[in-house]
């Protein structure tokens, strides 16, 4: 049930220049890196609504001939990632229902905690499956109420969800974004030629052209129609909680979130990490393509010399991205490939964004030192994670987390790596100067979860 999405919607009425299937193709590019299961895009010319998804990267799914269908002036897309395993075509999104006759759709990335508790509830009262996804369960809600404005139904349902939801809904008259009141997935306003749009993350606002207006602030329900933009509270307070592993890893580094760059905080890391974790080494090299920034930044701080030491292949998904254990291990050699010329007699800095189960880290000091690195020195720009994600990450259960069960001791032994350091909490928190570190979720660290 656990997800990690990308989502986007466009409100063009009144717009004759946009063509808001085709607009809203090219940004789900740009958040692919979100979810490589499915893609959809629904698109409404205000009487109805069509809707085309399928498993299979947003390439894979659409052409020419499907975008031309998809006629209309407001649209959502979605691409989805799911954890183990459930690729099924039915959890595609964006998800269709109905509010009092009146067709809606939903795109959603973020995770529920109380998903079993509303899933009873719903199984009693219709023929619900039991399987239902996060997202068919909020669906469900919103189609049971009983207010006749579709914004009444979605406050009453958004005051029985506790977890990670940033959502967009579409209705024939209306485009709806909003942020649970932790905020922890992120979701941003945007303009194009005067019409409003929001995304997961500004790198599809860059690749169209969009001008970035905001965030939607935690506990934010923006309501786009023919009147305009309008803001109101879907819960009274607001705790913010916002995940920093998507400065880590997960998002893109061309987006901006809270005003602050992903890809210059990767780097400050790198930089912040080289000055509590130098060693003396001939080359820094980055676990390609998550660790490049990080690694640039160290080999600024540190003076070493930044190299390309790990060939990536690009034709297959990213590691951290394969639902399946044994898919994954086979790609960590599928996907790098040391570079022996760069590498032979280096005393190397191998600098990665994370160690999750720890076999990619094992089985990449392996080659580097079979391709003739004399040492390799791991650097890690995310404190240990030592707990498990509950607001839409999918991360393995704690008995599968590494640093949940061992010690940085053992992780180095294990690993067999010459030195093993990794940012700490501060040292991450620090780099931002935007963002206090009190706005932070850092369960997956420190386990204290804000929720
Ligand atoms: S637990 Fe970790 S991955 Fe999950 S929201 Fe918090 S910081 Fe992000």
């Amino acid at each position: 049930m656990r997800e990690e999405c990308g989502i986007f919607g466009i409100y063009g009425r009144g717009n004759k220049n946009l063509n808001v299937a085709k607009l809203s193709y090219l940004s789900l590019y740009a958040l692919q890196h979100r979810g490589q299961e499915s893609a959809g895009i629904a698109v409404s010319d205000g009487k109805k609504i069509l809707i085309y998804k399928d498993l299979g990267l947003v390439s894979e799914v659409f052409n020419e001939e499907k975008l031309d269908i998809l006629q209309g002036d407001c649209a959502v897309g979605h691409v989805r990632y799911s954890a183990k395993g459930k690729d099924l075509w039915k959890s595609s999104q964006p998800l269709i229902n109905e509010h009092k006759g009146k067709t809606f759709v939903l795109a959603h990335n973020g995770s529920l905690m109380n998903s079993v508790e509303l899933k009873v509830k719903l199984t009693q009262k219709s023929n619900l499956s039991r399987s239902v996804t996060n997202t068919e369960i909020m669906g469900s809600l919103i189609a049971d109420r009983e207010e006749e404005d579709i914004e009444d139904a979605i406050k009453s349902v958004v005051a029985q969800l506790k977890g990670a939801f940033s959502l967009i809904i579409m209705t024939n008259k209306k485009l709806i974004g909003l942020r649970d009141y932790c905020g922890f997935r992120p979701l941003s306003l945007g303009k194009l030629k005067g019409s409003y749009l929001f995304a997961s993350e500004t790198s599809a606002f860059n690749l169209i052209g969009a001008e970035f207006i905001r965030e939607v602030e935690p506990g934010e329900m923006i309501v786009i129609d023919r009147n305009g933009v309008k803001s109101s509270r879907i819960s009274p307070s607001q705790k913010a909680a916002f995940c920093v592993f998507e400065f880590v890893y997960l998002a893109r580094p061309d987006s901006d979130i809270y005003g602050e760059n992903v890809a210059l905080s990767r780097q400050k890391m790198g930089g912040k990490l080289a000055k509590e974790h130098p060693v003396e080494a001939d080359l820094v090299i980055p676990v390609p393509d998550s660790g490049r920034y990080a690694a640039i930044g160290y080999a600024y701080q540190s003076g070493i010399p930044y190299g390309e030491g790990l060939l990536r292949n690009h034709y297959i998904g990213r590691t951290f991205i394969q639902p399946i254990q044994s898919i994954r291990e086979d790609s960590v050699k599928i996907k790098l490939a040391p570079v022996k010329k760069i590498l032979e007699g280096k005393r190397v800095v191998l600098v990665d964004d994370s160690i999750v189960r720890g076999t990619t880290s094992k089985k990449l000091i392996k080659l580097l030192k079979e391709a003739g690195a004399r040492e390799v020195h791991l650097r890690i720009s995310s404190p240990p994670v030592i707990c498990p994600c509950f607001y839409g990450i999918d991360t393995p259960s704690k008995k599968d987390l590494w640093a949940a069960n061992h010690n940085l001791k053992e992780t180095r032994k294990w690993l067999e790596a010459n030195s093993l350091g990794h940012i700490s909490i501060e040292g991450l928190c620090s780099v931002f100067e935007k963002i206090p570190a009190g706005n932070f979720c850092l369960a997956c660290f420190n386990g204290k979860y804000p929720l």
